[in-house]
């Protein structure tokens, strides 16, 4: 069902693609798709000193990763550019904007200004020494035409400054109900337009917004001061004022604000860390919004369904790592084997180049063990640490770990020189889980030792690691001969250990 909302995620590419921006563009994406709307891209890129073509990149990759598509703007399913209302990046609007600014201007809805930074600095630090909040005073708020054009005379440069209307600036926000500001709270009236002529935010935006017509604006509750000033503009300028609606700000986790300092807030390091796409949408998909049921894994398609503006939450969503890694603990359960395989490689391959593991598994090997470690990685780095011992030619053995804590020195040689001597009577064919293992529990019985005593010695010795995978198909997926050599190795090393 076709429709006419029209909505937009529009990133300033003077950074990496933020957790914040993606859950924006996710549930700008998912309300499109769930209304047969449209979602667009814009790239606002005005701020030139901070904006580069790396963080433009690295905003367009991320979000294709995450499988979040867009109907129109820049790198539209790898088109360079596409839709009915482009461009779509804002330095190249640059006359869109003269011209809006022209029209306010002849219309004495903005006027320019002559303030020089020393005149706007005395005015702030005497509202400073009077406590008052910061405001522009309206110095050049009323100039005649002849007092313009002394100044212009002057040699003296002009912004562009919006008249602020008095009064309330209300609205009905989806997320937050209505919402209504005192227009004598912005500041006084505001810059929209540089003395080099370069537009800012808040008017770039409306004017953008109102192009490309823009039915919602859904957007970080951060944005919501800036919204009075929006729909001022939206006014002025005769457009029609779109819906409203601002999604929760992301917390941390002790409900404290998110900063690039204290949390992790790229996409990329958790791209590098080994979360996978699925985990993450649907982890950032719970970042404001709930189905309103206790269902917890959804993919994208599904999210796509079920995706309600109405269920957004307007209380801060705090961002929880362990949920997240639960999540995509889900996720990667239900990978298929190849799927799995690929998205495992690169991270042994990174392993590898860093010098943590000393051969590369082939495919097959990597195969076989499916299995075993599908269940165990809360992400896809953790197969380095989970099972890279299998590839290590040097196992490192922590002396300490080796004695199970209910051993002496000696009762753990004996118990891994008797459990050599039981795993050695399997030759290649007998080399299965099921069939190493009874012997190593007839063993421990005729001991009196406690088998999860004589594993954990044989888990240490053969892995370096209290925690694996079960231990006996650990020892087939290391082999006969690796799980030999490194139990002959611990018992060399126990035994110098034992003879002090
Ligand atoms: N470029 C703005 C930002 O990145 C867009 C804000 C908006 O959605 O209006 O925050």
């Amino acid at each position: 069902m076709p429709s006419d909302i029209r909505v937009r995620i529009a990133p300033s590419p003077t950074g990496p693609l933020h957790i914040g921006t993606a859950r924006t563009a996710l549930f700008n994406y998912l309300f499109a798709r769930h209304v047969g709307g449209t979602f667009l891209l814009r790239l606002e890129d005005t701020d030139v000193a901070r904006s580069t073509t790396a963080f433009e990149k690295d905003i367009l990759d991320g979000l294709h990763w995450l499988g979040i598509t867009w109907d129109e703007g820049p790198g539209v399913a790898g088109v360079e550019e596409a839709g009915p209302y482009a461009p779509y990046r804002q330095m190249q609007r640059l006359d869109t904007y003269a011209e809006a600014a022209a029209r306010l201007l002849l219309a004495d809805r903005a006027y320019p200004c002559y303030c020089t930074p020393e005149e706007l600095d005395a005015d702030r630090r005497a509202q400073e020494a009077a406590k008052e909040a910061p405001r522009y005073v309206g110095r050049c708020a009323a100039l005649t035409p002849a007092q313009r054009a002394a100044r212009e005379a002057q040699g003296r440069r002009s912004v562009t400054r919006f008249r602020v209307r008095p009064g309330v600036v209300g609205w009905n926000d989806l997320v937050r109900d209505r919402v209504e500001i005192d227009t004598s709270n912005l500041g006084g009236d505001f810059v929209i337009v540089r003395a080099d002529g370069t537009p800012l935010y808040h008017f770039t935006v409306v004017v953008d917004d109102a192009a490309m017509a823009i039915s919602h604006v859904i957007r970080g509750e951060d944005h919501v001061s800036n919204t009075p000033k929006h729909i001022l503009l939206f006014e002025a300028l005769g457009y029609a004022v779109p819906v409203f609606g601002h999604l929760p700000l992301i917390l941390n986790p002790d409900g404290t604000k998110m900063s690039k300092r204290k949390s992790q807030t790229a996409v990329a390091d958790y791209i590098a860390q080994g979360f996978v796409r699925e985990a993450l949408v649907n982890y950032f998909a719970f970042l404001g919004w709930s189905p309103g049921t206790e269902e917890e894994v959804f993919s994208l398609a599904e999210l796509e369904q079920r995706f309600e503006l109405e269920k957004v939450q307007k209380g801060g969503a705090r961002f929880d790592r362990e949920r997240l890694e639960w999540l995509n603990g889900q996720w990667i359960r239900r990978l298929d084997d190849d799927d799995l395989i690929g998205r495992l490689l690169p991270f042994l391959e990174a392993a590898h180049v860093a010098g943590q593991i000393d051969r590369l598994p082939p495919e097959g090997e990597l195969r076989a063990l499916l299995p075993i470690v599908r269940e165990r990685l809360p992400t896809l780095a953790t197969i380095v640490d989970l099972v890279g011992y299998l590839w290590v030619d040097e196992l490192d053995v922590d002396p300490a770990l080796l004695r199970p804590r209910r051993w002496d020195a000696a009762t753990t040689l004996a118990g891994l020189a008797a459990a050599r001597e039981a795993i050695a009577a399997h030759d290649a064919v007998t080399w299965e889980a099921d069939e190493l293992e009874p012997p190593l529990r007839a063993l421990a019985e005729a001991r009196g030792w406690r088998a999860g005593d004589l594993f954990m010695a044989i888990r240490v010795a053969t892995t370096g690691r209290t925690a694996t995978p079960p231990l006996f198909d650990t020892l087939v997926a290391l082999g006969r001969e690796r799980t030999l050599a490194r139990l002959d190795a611990a018992i060399v090393r126990q035994g110098a250990v034992v003879r002090g």
